[in-house]
């Protein structure tokens, strides 16, 4: 069983969070003169601290209580509150598979938390037999694990998941962050299961919202209870809430855009197979490919000088692109540009 209260850094179990004047009044209608805010304008008054509008617009869709649910200024800053709850500084460890996202090691960077890395094997699957000497490290607080992972496009086996969850006595993130694009499950179904998981989604993919910042956790209350003492108090803006609504609400065009991805990453697959420079394209449960070619490096810079960028993981996965499904439009003239591209 795990004890949070143990978990958690000290000085995080004893902070006295900053108490804003929406902390201390919440409600739509009165005549506010506690925040020292302008009366006038139409962004002139300061967000809903705790997002309630968006968090019983997410409960509703996912099935889960709004005690449940954090959001984040994109699932960075999950991840960077995940670190600072759960690692101090200097001393605690977090493990992840690699490869897998960046921003994983940077807020370890950033924390002064030594990041620890076991390879992903050939399958890119998590290897069990490798786990066993991290797991008995009594500094190593926090585990990060993507599925489906980026940049290898695939999903972990969920016998290897349930296993880390079931043995490991610290934190384990399961970023989601191209879930909406698989047809496997989401770990939000384990939740009440697992009292150490913190499953993390985001708005900026499927929903086309990357410039809105919005990211989702859903873990147990306690944890989430802590969530909302670290953060900022308004990390959240009124127009990116409102964003995040509108586009969770329009159901229509989430599931036609989606559908249209997922169509074009299809095609894109069959095309792609048929150019001599491609060798192989990794089974994708994301929207990208992970593409190994003849030269990643040459076919990147070729690329780049005709204005299509592509992700260059050469130095991550040898010989690999990672390819983005564009518009129907882009992906064409990404064809034509691979077609004339020459070793
Ligand atoms: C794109 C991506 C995210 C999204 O991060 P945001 O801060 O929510 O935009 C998270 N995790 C992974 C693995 C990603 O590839």
């Amino acid at each position: 069983m795990m004890e949070l209260n143990k978990l958690i850094r000290k000085n995080i179990l004893a902070l006295k969070p900053y108490s804003s004047a929406r902390d201390e009044f919440y409600g739509d209608i009165g005549i506010f003169l506690d925040a020292n805010e302008n009366p006038y304008g139409t962004l002139n008054r300061y967000p809903d601290p705790y997002q309630r509008k968006l968090k019983a617009v997410l409960s509703e869709q996912k099935g889960v209580a709004p005690d449940s649910i954090f959001i984040g200024n994109g699932s960075d800053e999950i991840i960077d509150l995940l670190f600072r709850m759960f690692c101090n500084p200097g001393q605690d460890k977090a493990l992840t598979f690699s490869p897998t996202y960046g921003m994983y090691d940077v807020s370890a960077s950033i924390n002064d938390v030594e990041l620890l890395k076991i390879e992903l094997n050939a399958q890119f699957q998590i290897d069990l037999d490798s786990l066993p000497p991290y797991l008995n490290d009594s500094s190593l607080k926090l585990i990060l694990l993507c599925t489906p992972n980026n940049p290898t496009s695939n999903c972990i086996n969920p016998e290897t998941i349930e296993a880390i969850l079931k043995t490991f006595c610290g934190i384990v993130l399961v970023d989601e962050a191209y879930i909406d694009f698989s047809e496997k499950p989401s770990y939000i179904e384990k939740l009440s299961e697992y009292p150490n998981l913190v499953v993390s989604q985001t708005l900026s993919k499927a929903y086309g919202l990357a410039a809105a910042r919005i990211g989702i956790a859903y873990a147990n209350p306690e944890i989430i209870s802590f969530l909302n003492k670290v953060k900022p108090p308004y990390n959240i803006s009124a127009l990116n809430q409102q964003a995040a609504i509108d586009a969770l609400l329009d159901k229509e065009k989430y599931e036609s855009n989606s559908q249209l991805i997922l169509t074009e990453k299809e095609n894109l697959v069959q095309r792609l197979n048929l150019l001599p420079i491609v060798y192989r394209i990794y089974p994708s449960d994301t929207n990208f490919l992970l593409v190994e070619t003849e030269d990643a490096n040459l076919i990147y810079e070729q690329l780049v000088s005709m204005n299509i960028i592509v992700r260059n993981r050469n130095n991550v996965i040898r010989n690999c692109l990672r390819i983005t499904i564009g518009t129907p439009e882009e992906n064409q003239l990404l064809i034509n540009a691979l077609a004339t591209i020459k070793l």
